[in-house]
């Protein structure tokens, strides 16, 4: 058994990782708030976390990955009205749009993927248990999450209450007990979607979610809690209060895992300051395998830079892999000898990408041991020789989830956007022909691909969304 080891945001260190079942390892990640495409930097922890994933369920028999989708926000319902579509349309959309786009960066699907509004009943419960508790108090037709209550609020990000009051950019609102103290349920007016509470119809507050659906889930206390670094507060410090305070425990999750932003030119990447690149774009430019690699090669818990010079440099890294696949003739995805038949020398290699990942996910280092098999592969003296290395490398490259595309299918090139103008003509025949059928079929299938048409008297227009 390896000795495992993460570094923890609660503890400031690097521990070792004791699981609470050794039969059944339970993870959260706060997954993403669907109302637009996602960019890179929102992409990082989708494949951090799959990398961790698929780590743990090589160490244990049992891993329950629990990634949630927000699909009620305030974000929500203000995109859906500049697009004139319902929140539930808007989040249908760019929910398979955001399938489609990891699916491509080939990460594992986790084992439940919860939908907020399809867990109220346990929200509202957990924000009555809270308020008999004494940790939640009514008022203004709001329920707010009292941070006085408890002595654990600040723990997790490492601040106290001025600190926090001064770095936040919370709403002041003068029926608030203290300023920081925070929504769990808010009244909705005459805006949509809203529920029935026993405080009137309205919607969560947005780090009610994760708590309700990670006991749900998991249970009142969990493994491992990931997510990205901005997420540590006020989200994750939220989530863990409520948490702590429902269930009386003085911990939610044991272990707090946080990776790094992704920057341009040392800054970070955020729709707000809009220097972000969308997913499906960089998908359109490079292969899959390319950004998968690129977002590998500086150890999570860091910045990591998108820049040319890095995308160059990964595409470099990439191409050797694939050149030798092609000259060998050798597809990564069929292997057919295990591990156990490997030479020894092949064997330390893949000994020495598990001890990497063991050592808090170190996939550069990982990643620098992918290089020294394929040398291996360069150094052989016979087929048989050189078709264990290859074997030996493609099965190392599993941990990271690489090497997902065949020989033939690669190209350091990304998918071909599609011919929208044919599409329009096929629509335009279907409408002749009375097909509306078909032709809405068309229509849903561009919306699909990021593609809006709109019916004008000159004729149809399409813009990308
Ligand atoms: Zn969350």
């Amino acid at each position: 058994m390896l000795n495992i080891q993460f570094y923890n945001s609660l503890t400031q260190k690097k521990e070792l990782f004791i699981p609470i079942d050794d039969e059944h390892i339970k993870l959260y990640v706060c997954g993403p708030t669907i109302y637009d495409h996602i960019h890179i930097g929102n992409a990082r922890p989708i494949v951090v976390f799959d990398v961790l994933y698929r780590f743990l369920k090589t160490q244990y028999p049992k891993v329950t990955y629990v990634r949630n989708v927000t699909d009620v926000d305030d974000k929500i319902i203000n995109r859906s009205r500049e697009l004139g579509i319902t929140a539930e349309q808007l989040v249908k959309n760019y929910l398979k749009l955001f399938h489609h786009a990891i699916s491509k960066l080939n990460t594992l699907a986790p084992t439940v993927e919860p939908k907020a509004t399809e867990h109220m009943p346990q929200m509202i419960e957990m924000v009555e248990k809270l308020i008999q508790k004494g940790h939640a108090y009514v008022t203004n037709n709001h329920v707010l999450f009292s941070v006085s209550s408890s002595e654990l609020y600040g723990q997790l990000s490492h601040r106290n209450l001025d600190d926090m009051r001064a770095g936040a950019r919370v709403e002041v609102a003068d029926y608030k007990q203290h300023p920081l103290d925070f929504v769990l349920w808010k009244p909705a007016g005459d805006v949509k979607p809203s529920w029935e509470s026993p405080w009137g119809a309205g919607r969560p507050g947005w780090h009610l979610e994760c708590s309700a659906m990670a006991s749900y889930y998991l249970g009142e206390r969990i493994d491992i809690h990931g997510g990205g670094r901005d997420l540590l507060f006020p989200h994750h410090e939220n989530e863990r209060i409520q948490s702590c305070c429902t269930f009386g425990e003085n911990e939610f999750s044991n272990y707090w895992l946080h990776n790094g932003y992704v920057t341009m030119s040392g800054e970070k990447m955020s729709k707000s300051v809009g220097n972000t690149y969308k997913l499906y774009e960089l998908l359109e430019q490079y292969s899959p395998e390319i950004i998968r690699f690129l977002l590998l090669s500086t150890h999570y818990t860091k910045p990591l830079e998108w820049s040319d010079q890095s995308v160059a440099h990964a595409t470099e890294n990439v191409k050797k892999f694939y050149e030798a696949f092609s000259r060998y003739n050798f597809i990564p995805q069929n292997r057919a000898i295990s591990e156990m038949d490997f030479p020894n020398e092949i064997n330390e290699k893949i000994q020495q990408i598990r001890h990497a990942l063991a050592d808090d996910l170190n996939t550069p280092l990982a990643l620098s041991v992918l290089h020294q098999l394929l040398q291996g592969v360069h150094k052989s003296h016979s087929d048989k020789e050189r078709y264990e290395w290859l074997v030996g490398l493609a099965y190392a490259g599993d941990f990271l989830g690489l090497f997902s595309v065949s020989p033939a299918q690669w190209s350091d090139k990304g998918e071909v956007s599609i011919d929208v103008e044919s599409f329009l003509n096929q629509r335009k025949q279907a409408r002749l022909d009375k097909d509306y059928a078909k032709a809405d079929e068309i229509r849903d299938y561009l919306l699909s691909q990021n593609i809006a048409i709109e019916d004008t008297a000159e004729g149809t227009t399409w813009k990308k969304i």
